[in-house]
This record gives structure tokens, C-alpha cells and sequence, in this order.
């Protein structure tokens, strides 16, 4: 079923009777050609381009728990493509590129709203290092834009200017950043894929890899084994347990990133504002509410749920660049488990099992990579040659000496 006017109005004047399920919940075959293994955004994703770029159908899509349970519908819903290394900043291009036709392109209002981001900068030398970055953003097509203080004055008064420690010297924005409704991404995905004939398995554990001889052949799940002739792991903060059950230790911690969200207020912030000088991104969602978050927890978990120290840190970083979020209520909180990468940027490789293929090390940055990544992923999997913009993403940078670290702080996850 297609949703479009003429649909809601028939709809609307018959009782809502006519609406089907968005996807089907068929029980899992015992053979696939290709199996992906996370119902997140990125797994739904892969599985969506795999069908419409590739034609592909023959593929299960498991999910271990519902589709949207993850991290795909825990996340502060920005997107943006402001990197600077060549290994990051085209795919992240790619990936905003995609987000701008993507409501089209699987018929789902996904509430794509390019209200901007802009990155504050508090000093010469950060004013420096911004205009490296948006120069490197430009030579890769993207948009950047540099705004004095006087400019953001005008724009954003209720900004904190002249705090003493902190004080807003200008910002770089990229205009066509912005939010995306985060569940609306995955249910968009699911319902695109459903439709491409791929079965989306949800309560379905993977619990297991049926290897022989360096060949991957399939998985074990809660809901019985499965035969493939590819596996696709694509589990986020899972990836170090899931691909533990594949003998392969990977590069990747675990912790959690928590999020938080006011009462409703009436609109007062434009776009995605990040302070400079410490960890806080802020934006307003179109309810109303103030939808920010910080750092991780600072040690490994796999909890969905975060501890209170960090709520005081974000809290004191809001309260450094925009002092009237202390009188907002907060009305909810959560968290979800980051897989990060020990440089901070993420992987979309084979393995060096045959026929096992991974996705992950996101870290808190993969919402805003998911049609990309899918994108990627699903010519890796159609064609066993990684995405032109995705080739730098491998599992053996490492051992290569090929990091992409974007912040340039080393081999130390919790501070990328
Ligand atoms: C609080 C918070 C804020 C964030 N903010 C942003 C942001 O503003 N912008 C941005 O770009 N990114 C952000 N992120 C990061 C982003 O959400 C993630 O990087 C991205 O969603 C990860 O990809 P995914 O959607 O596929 O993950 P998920 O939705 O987590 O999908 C993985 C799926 O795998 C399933 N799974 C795990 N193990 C198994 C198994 N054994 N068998 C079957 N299924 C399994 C899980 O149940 C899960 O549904 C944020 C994350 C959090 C938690």
C-alpha cells in the first residue's frame, strides 16, 4: 500500500478501516541468501538497498528483540555531514545526499528537517581549526558557512556570549544538517524492505555462527537455525558480544550514551546548536521539547540505561552556553549502548571468515550514517567490493597504521 493525500482522505472518511500492518511477521525459512542480523536502521537499511539497488529478495532481516529497539529509536536524531578527513567526509555526504531524497524514495514521512547545525567556537586557534574543516567539507561538495559573533547575536540571542570561561567567539554552520524523526527512519526502512519481499524477523536472536572450514553457512537463532550464503552483522552496541560468537575480537568498546528531553516549549531554538568547549548538543523537536545529551559514561557497559554523574556534566554544559535550559523541566531520559571504535569512525568490511561480513564501531555518530551505511553495505554484500566512499572503513587499519581519527586523540574510544 502506497501512502499518499488521496489515501488519508479515503481513509479518514471510512474509519480508518482500510490501513494494512506496514510490514508482514512471517516465521523464518530455514534458507536465505543473504541473512542480516539487527533490525536497527542500519540492518533495515542494507536490507532496503539490497532489494532496490541489487534485486535481491531472498534476505531475512533478525532482529533480537522489535524493530526500533535499539539505538535507531534511543538517538538524538541529528544528522549532518561536517567531517574533515577524506576517509569520512564523502561517505557522510553520501549519506546526507541520501536523507534528502529519502522520503520519496520509500514513501514514509521520516520528518527530514534540514534546520541546520552549528558548531560554536570559543577561541582563535578552535576559529582556525573550524575553517580547516569547513574548507574540507566544501572540497568534498558539502555546504559549510562561518558566522562571527556578531552575526549569531543577532540569530541566537539567548545564547551566553560573554561567559567568562566559555565566551562565543562565532560558529560554523552547515545549513543543511539537521534532525530526523528517529523511529520513523527504522519503520520507514522496514516497510520499504517488507515490501521488497525481504521477511523482517523480529524476536529472533542470533545466538550462534554455524563455521566450517573458514566458511560461514549460516546462523543459529532462537527460533531455530538458519542456512545463508552470506551473513551480515549489523548490531551496533552489540557487535563485541554478537561477533565474540564468531571467534573475532574486534576493535570496538561498548558504553553508553544517554539522551534527554524537556516539557514542551514553545519554539525557540532553530537548529542543532553544539558548544565548543565541552561535550553538549542541543536542538528542539517539533513537540516542542529540548532534546540534548554530552559524553558517555566513561566505562564499559552494555545497560541501556545511564548513571547520574553524567546528567550533571550535561546539564553543566547546557547551562554554560544557553543559562535560561535551567529553568526547563527535563521529562524523560534514556540510553542506549555505543559501539566504539578505537579511532572513532566506524567499519563496513569482510571479514576474514568467508561469506561473514561486518558492520559497526558507530560509536554515538551512526544515525546520521544509516542510509549511507546501508547504502554501502548492501553493495558490499551485491558485489563483494566495498562502496567507492566506503573503502577506507576497514577492519585492518590498525594493523595498517591507517587510522581516520576525526578528533585526533588517539586510541582512547571514550574521548572520540
Ligand atoms: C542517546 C543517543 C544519542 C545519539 N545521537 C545521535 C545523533 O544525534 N546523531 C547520530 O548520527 N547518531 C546518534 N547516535 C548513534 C546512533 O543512534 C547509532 O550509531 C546507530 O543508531 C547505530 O545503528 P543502528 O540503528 O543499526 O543500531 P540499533 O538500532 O542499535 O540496531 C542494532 C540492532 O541489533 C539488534 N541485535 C543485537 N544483538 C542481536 C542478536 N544477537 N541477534 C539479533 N539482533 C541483535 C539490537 O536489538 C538492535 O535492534 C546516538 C545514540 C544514542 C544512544
Amino acid at each position: 500500500m502506497r501512502y499518499n493525500a488521496l489515501r488519508i482522505l479515503r481513509e479518514g472518511l471510512t474509519g480508518n478501516a482500510g490501513w494494512k500492518p506496514a510490514w508482514r511477521d512471517p516465521a523464518p525459512r530455514p534458507e536465505y541468501d543473504i541473512v542480516i542480523i539487527g533490525g536497527g536502521g542500519h540492518g533495515l537499511a542494507t536490507a532496503y538497498y539490497l532489494a532496490r539497488e541489487y534485486g535481491l529478495r531472498n534476505i531475512a532481516v533478525l532482529e533480537k528483540g522489535w524493530v526500533g529497539s535499539g539505538n535507531v529509536g534511543r538517538n538524538t536524531t541529528i544528522i549532518r555531514s561536517n567531517y574533515m578527513l577524506p576517509g569520512n567526509e564523502p561517505f557522510y555526504e553520501l549519506s546526507l545526499k541520501l536523507w534528502e531524497g529519502l522520503e520519496q524514495d520509500f514513501n514514509y514521512n521520516a520528518m527530514v528537517s534540514q534546520r541546520s547545525i552549528l558548531n560554536l567556537f570559543h577561541s582563535d586557534a578552535q576559529r582556525d581549526a573550524f575553517v580547516r574543516r569547513a574548507n574540507a567539507m566544501m572540497l568534498a561538495g558539502a555546504d559549510a558557512e562561518l558566522a562571527d559573533a556578531e552575526q549569531l547575536r543577532s540569530e541566537l540571542p539567548f545564547l551566553d556570549f560573554d561567559n567568562a570561561r566559555f565566551p562565543i567567539r562565532g560558529g560554523l554552520f552547515q545549513r543543511r544538517g539537521g534532525t530526523v524523526r528517529h523511529d520513523a527512519v527504522a519503520w520507514g526502512y522496514a516497510r520499504g524492505a517488507d515490501r521488497n519481499g525481504v521477511d523482517i524477523i523480529q524476536n529472533c536472536e542470533v545466538t550462534g555462527f554455524d563455521i566450517d572450514a573458514g566458511k560461514c553457512r549460516g546462523v543459529e537463532t532462537t527460533r531455530g537455525p538458519i542456512r545463508a550464503r552470506k551473513v551480515a552483522v549489523c548490531v551496533a552496541g552489540s557487535s563485541g558480544r554478537v561477533m565474540a560468537k564468531a571467534g573475532m575480537r574486534l576493535p570496538i568498546e561498548s558504553h553508553v550514551l544517554q539522551a534527554f528531553v524537556t516539557e514542551g516549549l514553545k519554539p525557540v531554538l532553530p537548529g542543532v546548536i553544539t558548544f565548543g568547549a565541552g561535550h553538549f548538543y542541543v536542538s528542539q523537536s517539533d513537540k516542542g521539547g529540548l532534546v540534548f545529551g554530552g559524553d558517555i559514561d566513561g566505562y564499559n557497559s552494555y545497560a541501556q540505561r545511564g548513571n547520574l554523574p553524567v546528567v550533571e556534566d550535561v546539564a553543566e554544559g547546557g547551562m554554560a552556553i544557553m543559562p535560561m535550559i535551567g529553568r526547563a523541566r527535563l521529562l524523560r531520559s534514556w540510553g542506549g549502548i555505543m559501539d566504539m571504535s578505537m579511532d572513532g569512525s566506524p567499519f563496513i568490511d569482510k571479514t576474514h571468515v568467508e561469506g561473514l561480513y561486518f558492520n559497526g564501531g558507530w560509536c554515538y555518530g551512526g544515525f546520521k550514517a544509516t542510509p549511507a551505511s546501508g547504502y554501502c553495505y548492501a553493495h558490499l554484500l551485491a558485489t563483494d567490493r566495498p562502496h567507492p566512499v566506503a573503502t577506507e572503513l576497514r577492519l585492518d587499519r590498525f594493523g595498517r597504521g591507517h587510522l581516520i581519527d576525526e578528533k585526533g586523540v588517539g586510541n582512547q574510544p571514550n574521548l572520540h
